[in-house]
């Protein structure tokens, strides 16, 4: 294994090997360094609803293993490594491994994504994207005419309940709280729709079903009950960039977010990110997909601007 390359991507997701298959394609010298190569959230989801191309669902392990394939078959080598730091170091980026190893490249692409949660409630992490998912608009329709839940109590997951309505027959909403965070003309808008039923201060306590939401066990009042439905959809907001071997590197936002420009492009030169990581919260495997293409031009521009510059670069050919 070199230690050197023009490009390395840390983290094999679909934004990682969206920016890495681009790369490699520049014919750029690329590596992408993942923990594990199950890592990504996408291997764990049992059906993805949506993406361009794929016009029956597709599991989330068989487009990860396609875009993972996409990427070696263009150059990208993928390498079983954990960053625990980067530097920069003049024109090179150094990236320090857990194991030990050091490796550097003049352009690095942070794609490590969100991470899970601390938690989940049983039965709900095993049925990810088998009725459970979280996006109304891209998976609703999986809730077409059936019975739904939104679980949250953010703006977001009250928008995400009225979105509902376009699809599923009644919405269960669950929020953990005894408010919704959102202002009033949009708890207004929720409390108006007939098939919204509110269950506030009510927290989620199970999701059963085999291989697909059956129902879920929802604590209220003292009391635990059973919601029998179709899909549940879920807002709880714990998840954060995964950034730590960043700190040293970077000013990153509040919440450990990396911040970037519109090319994706750090306060780093040659350090770009793409992905969940930037949201600090899940997006859809194409928005990641597609920044970590537009995290790869950045990186391709930046890496021909410093080949024009210092002659005898390293161009792979
Ligand atoms: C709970 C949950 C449910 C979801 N449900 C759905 C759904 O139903 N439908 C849907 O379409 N999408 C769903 N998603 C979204 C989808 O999984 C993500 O948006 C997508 O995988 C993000 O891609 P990414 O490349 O940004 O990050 P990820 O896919 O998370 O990839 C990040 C990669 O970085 C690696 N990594 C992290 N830290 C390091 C490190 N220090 N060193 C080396 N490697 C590292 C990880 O191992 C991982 O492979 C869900 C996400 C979550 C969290």
């Amino acid at each position: 294994v070199q230690s050197h390359y023009d490009a390395i991507i840390i983290g094999g997701g679909p934004a990682g090997c969206a920016a890495a298959a681009h790369l490699a394609r520049c014919r750029w010298s690329t590596a992408i360094i993942d923990r594990s190569m199950a890592g990504s959230l996408l291997a764990g989801l049992g059906s993805v609803a949506y993406f361009p191309g794929f016009p029956e669902a597709i599991s989330g392990q068989e487009l990860l293993r396609r875009m993972r394939r996409q990427a070696e078959l263009a150059g990208a080598q993928l390498l079983s490594e954990t960053a625990s730091g980067v530097s920069a170091d003049g024109g090179t980026l150094k990236l320090a491994a857990e194991s030990g190893k050091e490796f550097t490249a003049r352009a690095i692409v942070v794609a490590t994504g969100c991470g899970l949660r601390a938690s989940y409630a049983p039965g709900e992490r095993e049925l990810l994207g088998n009725g459970v998912y979280l996006d109304a608009h891209a998976d609703g329709p999986s809730a077409a005419k059936k019975i739904a839940a939104v679980v949250g109590k953010s703006r977001h997951a009250a928008e995400e309940a009225l979105a509902l309505v376009r699809f599923a027959e009644r919405v269960h909403f669950i929020v953990p709280s005894s408010k919704i965070e959102a202002d009033e003309p949009l708890i207004e808008a929720i409390h108006k729709q007939r098939t919204i039923e509110m269950h506030y201060s009510t927290s989620l306590k199970k999701v059963c079903g085999e291989k697909h939401v059956t129902s879920i066990t929802v604590l209220t009042g003292g009391q635990e009950k059973e919601i029998p439905l179709a899909a549940v959809f879920t807002y709880v907001q714990e998840h954060k960039p995964t950034t730590g071997f960043l700190a040293n590197l970077l000013s990153l936002t509040h919440a450990g977010a990396v911040k970037v420009d519109r090319q994706l492009s750090t306060e780093v030169a040659g350090l770009f990110a793409c992905g969940d990581v930037l949201s600090g919260r899940p997006q859809l495997p194409l928005i990641s997909a597609s920044q970590g293409v537009l995290a790869g031009m950045g990186a391709d521009r930046h890496l021909s601007s410093a080949q024009a510059e210092a002659s005898g670069g390293h161009h792979a050919v």
